[in-house]
């Protein structure tokens, strides 16, 4: 009974799953803040160029000694390539995330990022490396400026607006009482979801790196605000090597590789076409769901 129930709730969790928060998410992001506990190897690499390969080599990762959440994942992602990340609440989308930044190590097998094994590289170097974009954006007392340069210490103001431009942020930022002077944050002007999310896309084309990490969770933002957060992360995206968690259908359809992670490990791995031609979980959620939208 329990195999042929599987399916189903598997739809069922999915179709909750874009409607709801992205908890996984949350919980990973806590633990920027933590002191990391992993340490660098003597000998480790400063990388200099990163064109941003990503490999998963047989990876297994477990949290602790109870199951694991991922086993044996391969994948092959080439530098500019998205990889959109859908599945059931639970399925180990936000796992798989934490994995690229060494939030955690692997318990068996390699993550490689051009070819070297991540754990080979210096960590501060590795995380200079990769971007990321969450839903909740957290902003720090001080002036938009302040708040956007946390990407790059060193930029100019022209880099910092310009980062502000790309990221559809910079009209809004001038409205402002002060402009990039103005002060956000705690006691600071309130800023609206969307313009706090479009401010930490901005932090993210100023720091510039291959890699990108993403929570396309965008259900706290009204339309108008979603559409143009939507299209600063489109732009983010183009030529950086991207992990989504997906929750439109245009990302999942745009992607190179789609990954269907169930809490039986990657129930699927393709294409839109391909998974479709599968017949299996996604092409099951595609045409309960999506076949009469774009
Ligand atoms: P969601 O859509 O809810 O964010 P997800 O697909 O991102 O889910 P993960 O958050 O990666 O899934 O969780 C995968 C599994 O690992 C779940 O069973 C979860 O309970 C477990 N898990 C996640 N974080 C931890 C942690 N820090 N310690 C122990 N178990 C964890």
């Amino acid at each position: 009974i329990n195999t042929l129930l599987n399916p189903i709730r598997t739809l069922i969790n999915f179709t909750e799953q874009f409607q709801k928060g992205m908890t996984g998410f949350e919980r990973f992001l806590d633990i920027l803040d933590t002191e990391p506990d992993i340490v660098d190897k003597k000998d480790s690499i400063e990388l200099k160029k990163v064109k941003g390969k990503i490999t998963f080599k047989n990876v297994s990762f477990k949290y602790d000694d109870s199951r694991y959440v991922l086993e044996n994942i391969n994948l092959n992602v080439n530098p500019g390539e998205t990889v959109a990340l859908v599945g059931p609440s639970g399925g180990g989308k936000s796992t798989i995330c934490s994995l690229i930044p060494r939030f955690y190590e692997v318990t068996q097998g390699q993550i490689l990022l051009d070819d070297i094994d991540i754990r080979d590289i210096k960590l501060r170097s590795l995380r200079k490396n990769i971007g990321i974009v969450q839903q909740d954006v957290y902003l720090f007392a001080g002036t938009v400026m302040e708040n956007i340069r946390y990407g790059k210490p060193d930029a100019t103001e022209e880099e910092v607006i310009e980062a502000a431009k790309k990221a559809n942020a910079h009209d809004f930022i001038m409205e402002l009482e002060n402009g990039y002077d103005t002060y956000v944050g705690e006691r600071g002007v309130k800023l609206s979801g969307g313009q706090k999310q479009r401010i930490s896309i901005a932090r993210v084309f100023l720091k510039n790196p291959p890699v990108l990490i993403l929570d396309e969770a965008t259900s706290a933002l009204d339309n108008e605000s979603e559409k143009i957060v939507q299209e600063s992360l489109e732009k983010l995206s183009q030529n950086r090597t991207t992990f989504v968690i997906a929750h439109r259908l245009s990302t999942i359809k745009n992607a190179k590789t789609i990954l269907v992670l169930t809490d039986e490990g990657i129930a699927e791995k393709g294409n839109h076409q391909e998974l479709l031609n599968n017949n299996g979980v996604y092409a099951r959620l595609y045409n309960a769901q999506f076949s009469d939208v774009n």
